[in-house]
C-alpha cells in the first residue's frame, strides 16, 4: 500500500475549500488509502462481541443486525445516562471553531469534517434528532439528522480518522474532549459489529496470551534472554531479567513491542542495564506482558478487563508497586480511567523510589509510576553516572506523546533525562510540543499499511515541525516515550523528512549510563558506533 500512496509533494497540496455540498449529507467515499479493514470475524467471536461475519467497509452491504437503529439508540440512550461527560459533550459546544484548525487530520486532509467541531457534530445531530426535545418534534430545523446506514458508514469513516489525541480539547474553552465523542462513536459501532482489525487483533492476543502480539510466555523468555545475551556481548555486563517473580519490590510492565520490534527493543536494553546498575529488585510478567490497552479504542468495559490483568498480576505475586515503561495509551487508561475502573489499588504500597527514598505522591491511588518519573529522580539525585558524549552521533528533538503529554501531564521528566543523557537536544516550535503536541498521525489503532495515505496525512503537522529542526539543526533523531510513536513515526519521517530516525528516550539513556564493570564501550545500544563522527551530528549544543 504504502508504494501506491501519493507522493509527497502531491499531499501536501491540502484543498482547504468546503466542498459545495451540505454537511449534514453522510454519504462517504471510502477511498483505497483512507480506511482500515475491518475486524476478522474470528476476533468478534473470540471477545464474545455481536455480530461477526465477514465484510470490508468498501462493501455496498454492511450486514448490520436487521435492528441496528434500535442497538445504537439504546446504546446512546445507556451511555448519556451512564457518562454525564457525554451529555455535556452532546450538549454545550457553542460552535465557535476555536478547535476546528487544531486537528492534524484537518489540516493534512482539508476536510471539513475532521474539523472536531463537525466530527462532534457528526454525532450530537443524531443526538438532538432522538434525545432532545426540539430535535424530536422539529428535526433537521433543531440540528437533528435522521440515523441512516449511510450515517453510520460516516460514523465509520470518521471516528477512525480521529486518533483520540485530544489535542482539540486543549483549545477548547469549554473543555470539550472530542477524543471522547470518538470514543463513544466507535463503541456505539463494535454494538452492531463495525470494528477494525487493526485494534481488535490485538485485543484478542491480549485476552489470550497477555499481550498484543501473542507472545507466550516461552517466547517471552526467548526474548528476554535474547536480550540479555546481546548486552552482555556489547557491554561486558551480564544483566538479569526475571519474569514472574513472586516477592520482587516492583512489576515492571512494558509495550509488548520492546520484545520484537525495532526500535522498541533498544528501549528495554536501556532499561535492563538502567535496573541492573541501580539494583532494582523488579520483575517482567508472562501474563501481564502487555502495558498498551486497545479496550481504550474499542469500548470502556474491554478497556477496563485489559487494566485489570496488571493489576490481578501485581497482586499475585505479591509486589509493592509498579513501573510502566515507554507506553503510550496505557498512562492515559491509568491516569484518567484505572481509579474509579479497577482502583484504588490499595492492596499495593505507595510507590517509594528504594534508591531515592522519593515518595511518589502523585501515585498514591494507581501504586504505578512512569519510567521516565523514576530515572528523572534518580538523575536529579545524582545516582547515575552518565556520559553525555556517547550520544554525540545524535542530534535529537523529543516528541510528546499524546497520552503521556496531555492526559498525564509528563512534559518536563522526558526533557530534563534527555538533556542529562545527550549533548545535542532541539526543541521543535513552541505550538507543536508539550501539551499541544502534534499527534503522530497513527494511533488510536490507525496505524495500518491500508490507511497509510490518511496516516501521512494525519502526521504531516508533526512532521513538518521535525523537518524545521533538520533543516535548522541538523537534527537526525526523534525521541519519544510510546510504542506506536516508535512503529509509526518512522515510516512518517521517511515519508515526508527523510534521514531523521527514532529512538525510544531510555534507549538514550542506556548509551549514556556508565555501569560498573563494563567494558569499553564503542558502540551504542544499535551495534552501531558512537561519537560526534558516526553521524552527520555537528550541529550546535543545546538551544
Ligand atoms: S482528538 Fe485529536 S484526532 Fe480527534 S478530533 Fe481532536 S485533534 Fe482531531
Ligand atoms: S472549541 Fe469547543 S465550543 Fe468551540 S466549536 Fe470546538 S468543541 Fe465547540
Amino acid at each position: 500500500m504504502a508504494e501506491e500512496a501519493p507522493k509527497p509533494e502531491k499531499l501536501a497540496q491540502v484543498d482547504y475549500r468546503p466542498p459545495g455540498r451540505d454537511w449534514r449529507d453522510p454519504a462517504v467515499e471510502l477511498r483505497k488509502g483512507t480506511f482500515c479493514y475491518s475486524a476478522a470475524p474470528k476476533h468478534l467471536e473470540y471477545l464474545g462481541l455481536p455480530n461477526p461475519r465477514p465484510w470490508q467497509p468498501s462493501d455496498a452491504d454492511w450486514k448490520l443486525p436487521a435492528d441496528w437503529k434500535q442497538i445504537i439508540l439504546a446504546g446512546m440512550k445507556d451511555r448519556l445516562e451512564r457518562f454525564r461527560s457525554f451529555r455535556l459533550f452532546m450538549d454545550i459546544c457553542v460552535r465557535c471553531g476555536a478547535c476546528a484548525d487544531k486537528c492534524h487530520f484537518y489540516i493534512g486532509s482539508g476536510d471539513p469534517k475532521n474539523m472536531p467541531v463537525l466530527r462532534a457534530e457528526l454525532m450530537r445531530s443524531v443526538y438532538r434528532r432522538y434525545f432532545t426535545a426540539a430535535g424530536r418534534l422539529l428535526g433537521p430545523l433543531a440540528g437533528g439528522r435522521e440515523l441512516t446506514e449511510d450515517v453510520v458508514k460516516e460514523w465509520f469513516y470518521y471516528f477512525y480518522q480521529c486518533t483520540e489525541c485530544r489535542r482539540c480539547s486543549v483549545f477548547c474553552p469549554f473543555g470539550i474532549d472530542t477524543a471522547e465523542v470518538t470514543m463513544m462513536g466507535r463503541e456505539l459501532l463494535t454494538l452492531v459489529g463495525c470494528n477494525i482489525n487493526w485494534i481488535l487483533e490485538p485485543v484478542a492476543n491480549s485476552y489470550r496470551t497477555g499481550n498484543h502480539l501473542g507472545i507466550q510466555p516461552h517466547a517471552l523468555k526467548d526474548s528476554l534472554d535474547f536480550a540479555v545475551g546481546e548486552l552482555e556481548e556489547m557491554t561486558g555486563i551480564r544483566v538479569e531479567a526475571p519474569i514472574g517473580k513472586k516477592g520482587a519490590e516492583i512489576l515492571y510492565v512494558i509495550p509488548s513491542a520492546e520484545t520484537f520490534g525495532t526500535p522498541h527493543y533498544y528501549t528495554l536494553l536501556g532499561s535492563l542495564l538502567l535496573f541492573h546498575a541501580i539494583g532494582l529488585d523488579y520483575t517482567f510478567s508472562a501474563y501481564a506482558s502487555e502495558g498498551g490497552n486497545f479496550g481504550l479504542f474499542t469500548s470502556h468495559e474491554m478497556m477496563k478487563r485489559l487494566n485489570a490483568k496488571i493489576y490481578a498480576e501485581a497482586r499475585r505475586l505479591g509486589v509493592k508497586w509498579i513501573l510502566g515503561g515507554e507506553c503510550g495509551h496505557m498512562w492515559r487508561v491509568v491516569h484518567q480511567y484505572m481509579d474509579t475502573m479497577n482502583g484504588p489499588a490499595d492492596f499495593l504500597e505507595e510507590p517509594v523510589s528504594p534508591v531515592t527514598g522519593t515518595r511518589f505522591e502523585h501515585a498514591r491511588s494507581t501504586k504505578m509510576v512512569h519510567i521516565c518519573e523514576f530515572t528523572a529522580d534518580l538523575i536529579r539525585n545524582g545516582k547515575l553516572r552518565l556520559d553525555p558524549s556517547r550520544n554525540d552521533h545524535w542530534s535529537a528533538t523529543f516528541h510528546d506523546s499524546c497520552n503521556p503529554a496531555r492526559s498525564m501531564g509528563l512534559i518536563e521528566e522526558p526533557r530534563f533525562i534527555l538533556r542529562s543523557v545527550m549533548n545535542r537536544f532541539h526543541e521543535m516550535p513552541e505550538n507543536t510540543i508539550k501539551e499541544r503536541t502534534f499527534c503522530c498521525g497513527s494511533g488510536s489503532g490507525l496505524g495500518t499499511d491500508e490507511n497509510f495515505e490518511m496516516r501521512m496525512r494525519g502526521g504531516f503537522p508533526r512532521a513538518n515541525a521535525v523537518r524545521h529542526v533538520r533543516d535548522k539543526f541538523g537534527v537526525n533523531l526523534v525521541a519519544c516515550v510510546c510504542a506506536i510513536d516508535k512503529a509509526t513515526l518512522p515510516p512518517l519521517l521517511e515519508y515526508w523528512v527523510p534521514g531523521v530516525s527514532v529512538a525510544g528516550v531510555h534507549e538514550l539513556v542506556g548509551n549514556a549510563l556508565v555501569v560498573e564493570g563494563e567494558k569499553e564501550r564503542t558502540t551504542d545500544l544499535r551495534g552501531e558506533p558512537t561519537g560526534a563522527g558516526a553521524r552527520a551530528a555537528e550541529t550546535p549544543a543545546h538551544e
